[in-house]
């Protein structure tokens, strides 16, 4: 085996990684031993120089992220193991060959024992970000354990982790292929297809976590008037449409959005019933007076910290009671929130004011959240990131 540096534990401080939460905290180190740098691989120890898990190393409030609660090598063998462990997965929630979705999450981070990696896939090429110096420096090792997952059958392979990494640091090339030459395709979900530009693109270039919420929409818009706000590429929108909407509205303030929105309702021939306003959706809605029968919020994340919990509370409830003042009598609201900060708790509570503030009476629906493909562990309630509420608007 090989030997790593060592984390020795607090005493008091050791129940958390023995319950397998993925995180190690600053005032849980108690000593770490010499040269260790950023993003180097340590082993962590007990204050009775018991092996407890391998991660990687940082600076800042989480001192380790742990991709190993046993003895490992970190080698190739590491990488094809756990990269098989999330392709079982992925099948098991029958992804991969399927002829109506060939676009999902491969990895989700700590949801796949992996923090600080996510992998998304896009028919034959998977987009990598690494979002630690840890995981960053195994870029070439991951792409050879993702060709290797021979029944993807991948061909190209794009680094996205400038986006997320290159204000930390200098080490971190440009965005770059780091196999074949595909920059976008054209990808089907659901059997909906869309156009997905992974260079250009948001994130790694499509919001794959909302698939299962996209799907249940179809059931609230067949002939309904539909409002799709934070639309970017047109994701809801286009399910919609497809469901047999009469009018859709996406919003969204992006130029790009505007462009892949079209271009996705030209892709599934369903550009009549659809206009697109490129616009900020607080105006949109406070400038407009108009009712629809199902509006959908889903905005960016307004608190990426907590430091800033307090005005993404503002921000939400005040985007959710602009929504409500458009429902028509007997419609429904999809309202998300992708904030890590704001739990499924605090993001009712917000609702349930917009709700009040807005005197209308409002019913519960569904109760939602990121799809399958984007697991959380049982061990990191953290990795619960999305929340929605399905509301039916009296
Ligand atoms: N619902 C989308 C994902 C939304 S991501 C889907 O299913 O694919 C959030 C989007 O909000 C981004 O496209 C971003 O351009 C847009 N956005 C951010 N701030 C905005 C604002 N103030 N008004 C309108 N759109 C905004």
């Amino acid at each position: 085996m090989n030997e790593f540096p060592k984390v020795i534990l607090n005493p008091a401080k050791e129940r958390s990684i023995r319950l397998m939460h993925p995180w190690v905290f600053s005032g849980a180190v108690k000593r770490v031993e010499d040269n260790v740098k950023e993003g180097d691989v340590v082993e962590v120890f007990s204050h009775e120089n018991k092996y407890l898990a391998t991660g990687h190393y940082h600076e800042g409030s989480i001192k380790v992220r742990i991709f190993s609660f046993g003895k490992t090598n970190f080698d190739a063998e590491f990488w094809n193991v756990k990269l098989s462990a999330a392709l079982a997965l992925r099948k098991a929630l029958g992804l991969i060959n399927n002829s109506v979705t060939n676009t999902y999450r491969l990895v989700h981070a700590e949801g796949d024992g992996l923090p600080g990696l996510i992998i998304d896939v896009y028919g034959n090429c998977a987009v990598v970000q690494a979002h630690t110096i840890g995981m960053y420096q195994s870029l070439a090792e991951i792409s050879k354990a993702l060709l290797n997952l021979k029944e993807i059958g991948l061909d190209c392979i794009y680094d996205k982790s400038a986006d997320a990494l290159q204000k930390q640091t200098n080490i971190v090339e440009a965005n770059r292929l780091l196999a074949g030459d595909k920059t976008d395709s054209i990808v089907v979900e659901n059997g909906i297809r869309f156009y997905v530009n992974w260079e250009e693109g948001q994130k790694t270039g499509f919001f794959i976590d909302q698939r299962e919420n996209r799907k249940l929409l179809q059931s609230y818009t067949q002939g309904k008037k539909v409002l799709n706000t934070f639309s970017y590429s047109g994701g809801f929108s286009m399910y919609a449409l497809q469901a047999g909407a009469s009018l859709v509205h996406s919003v969204d303030s992006s130029k790009r959005a505007m462009e892949w929105c079209n271009k996705n309702a030209e892709l599934n021939k369903n550009e009549t019933n659809h206009h697109f306003y490129q616009q900020d959706a607080f105006d949109f809605l406070k400038s407009n007076s108009a009712f629809y029968d199902v509006i959908v919020l889903d905005p960016p994340a307004f608190a990426k910290h907590l430091s800033s919990e307090k005005k993404a509370i503002i921000g939400y409830r005040n985007l959710n009671t602009e929504g409500f003042k458009h429902i028509a009598p007997g419609g429904i609201l999809f309202t998300f929130s992708c904030s890590q900060v704001i739990d499924k708790i605090t993001f009712r509570k917000i609702v349930f004011q917009a709700a009040a503030q807005s005197a209308r009476n409002v019913k519960v629906l569904h109760q939602l959240s990121q799809g399958p493909d984007h697991p959380v562990s049982i061990y990191h309630p953290e990795g619960e990131y999305l929340k929605g509420l399905v509301l039916y608007v009296e």
